[in-house]
């Protein structure tokens, strides 16, 4: 069918909405794919429902291609089971939690682990059973602090989750390839910039894991990119490099003056040397620059105006335990190897998690094994923000005239523009039902009474990849195409269009 703009729930707006800081936000708002409802949580309007189904359509497909059976599970669910795993303690003022009629709790699922060991548990006896990868593209509930950025951050969301369950951890590995690979494809049929970058796991707890990260400047996670090699990781989860220990030879610890030295940057001055030359003491435990053994180090002597000098770890003091609270800044050594690492900002638009038996444990999902004995299953956890990739799209591929889609998401292949005239409307409306017919998605704006000036500002808001205009020339049968995205622009028949985005299409 052919969207009609003379008929469609469509109401582009000229300004930024008040409370929008970051692009996607404006632009989804002002081109009427989105509207907001209450704080986090959003309306998808006709033009943004296509694009939303679009990217699940990619997701599901390539779900569906690595042996993924999909389900629907309920948002509704027991609170019962996430407080028997910690999760309602872990996830605290995040979890919407509400009661029925009997009094009995509730909350609204803000992701699955629990869910789905349940329904495996209940419908899954023998090793024979298994593997097995489930998913849903569902919606999840999550009382964000701050849910400011539109569909980034919503408080209702759209997510992909899938669950593998394997009863070995080779099996396990594999699901995570699986996914890993799937994830890949996703993105870059998606049209994504991103990068996959090993992450901590926090409240999901388990070994293995990585985040896709989207670079865009309005993205809450920052990661380190090594210019040299491939290495990437969230910041939280780099690890810091240790130095090679030295030498013990250095001369016994003395005392030196250092009298107004209150700070590491006025001490280090003093004594013209560098700051990583200088431990500071917190309490019983050791924050020092990253320590090695052997090192000789300047810190404080513990008498007014006074440090000490050459004291070496290993003999004259004794790390009880080394723990990881570097902050690693930018031109830091990478970890694998070395070059000078650099920080950027990026949106999470997917997570891969080897979980392991944390939540198998918890409910004691056992599977008669081979031998007749039971099996501790082992759990793969995966998720893909679906509706917060159509933002995250929009940021990494807008311009300042407005959205710019990939084809593959895109609300229609093609957005015709009648200029004005009864006879240009009409030529536009028969041109659509044929590239219709051709397999060519087609935007029309037919709206009469409204300016060729304001229909090709819409039309670059709302961001279709090419722009047909039905003007001038429409009585030599002569149309202008223009792609959206690269400003280029020519005048071709009618016929030429069709077969030039037909073959678009195609590709
Ligand atoms: P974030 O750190 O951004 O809060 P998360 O690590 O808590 O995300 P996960 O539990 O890993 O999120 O959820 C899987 C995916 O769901 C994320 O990679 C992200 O793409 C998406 N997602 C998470 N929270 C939101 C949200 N509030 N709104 C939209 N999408 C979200
Ligand atoms: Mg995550």
């Amino acid at each position: 069918m052919v969207l009609r703009m003379s008929r469609l729930l469509l109401k582009t707006l000229r300004d930024d909405p008040a409370d929008a800081e970051t692009a996607s936000h404006k632009l989804l708002v002002r081109a009427g794919y989105v509207r907001r409802s209450s704080a986090g949580v959003w309306t998808w309007l006709p033009l943004g429902k296509r694009v939303l189904e679009n990217v699940s359509r990619v997701v599901r497909e390539e779900m569906d291609a690595i042996g993924g059976q999909e389900v629907l599970l309920p948002a509704l669910l027991p609170r019962e089971p996430y407080d028997a795993t910690g999760r309602a303690d872990e996830y605290g003022d995040l979890l919407f939690t509400l009661k029925d009629r009997k009094g009995t709790d509730y909350v609204l699922g803000p992701t699955h682990e629990e869910i789905f060991t349940q329904l495996v548990k209940d419908q899954v006896s023998s090793y024979k059973d298994l593997p097995v990868i489930l998913y849903q593209i569902q919606t999840k509930y999550r009382d964000e602090a701050r849910p400011r950025s539109g569909v980034l951050r919503g408080r209702e969301f759209q997510m992909k989750d899938s669950y593998s369950f394997d009863t070995t951890d080779e099996g396990l590995a594999e699901a995570y390839r699986l996914h890993r690979e799937a994830y890949v494809r996703i993105f870059e049929r998606l049209g994504f910039d991103y990068r996959v970058v090993s992450a901590v796991s926090g409240a999901m707890g388990g070994s293995q894991s990585e985040e896709f990260l989207a670079p865009a400047a309005a993205g809450e996670d920052t990661f380190v990119d090594c210019p040299a090699c491939d290495y990437a990781a969230n910041t939280e989860a780099v690890t810091a490099v240790v130095g090679e220990p030295e030498s013990t030879e250095h001369p016994p610890a003395e005392e030196i003056d250092t009298p107004d030295t209150p700070t590491i940057e006025a001490l280090a001055e003093h004594l013209g040397v560098p700051a990583s030359a200088t431990l500071k003491n917190l309490l019983v435990k050791v924050d020092g620059e990253i320590v090695a053994a052997g090192t000789a180090w300047i810190t404080g002597a513990n008498k007014a105006d006074t440090h000490a000098r050459n004291v070496v770890c290993g003999r004259d003091f004794r790390v009880d335990e080394y723990l990881d609270v570097a902050t690693v800044l930018p031109g830091d050594p990478c970890p694998k190897c070395g070059a000078g690492l650099q920080i950027d900002r990026a949106i999470e638009i997917g997570h891969i998690f080897q979980l392991g038996r944390k939540y198998t444990d918890a409910f004691e999902l056992d599977v008669l094994g081979q031998n007749g004995k039971p099996v501790r299953v082992t759990m793969g956890s995966y998720g893909i923000g679906v509706s917060r990739a159509v933002a995250a799209l929009a940021e990494q591929t807008h311009d300042d005239s407005g959205l710019c889609w990939p084809r593959e998401i895109a609300p229609a292949d093609v957005h015709v523009v009648a200029a004005g005239k009864a006879a240009q409307t009409e030529f536009a409306l028969e041109l659509s039902e044929k590239l219709q017919a051709a397999g060519v998605r087609v935007l029309v704006d037919d709206r009469a009474g409204v300016s060729p000036g304001v229909k090709f500002t819409d039309a670059e808001l709302i961001g279709v990849p090419n722009i047909l205009v039905a003007g001038r020339r429409v009585g030599e049968g002569v149309v202008e195409l223009k792609d959206r995205c690269t400003g280029e622009r020519e005048e071709l028949t009618a016929e030429e269009a069709i077969a030039r985005l037909a073959a678009a299409v195609r590709n």
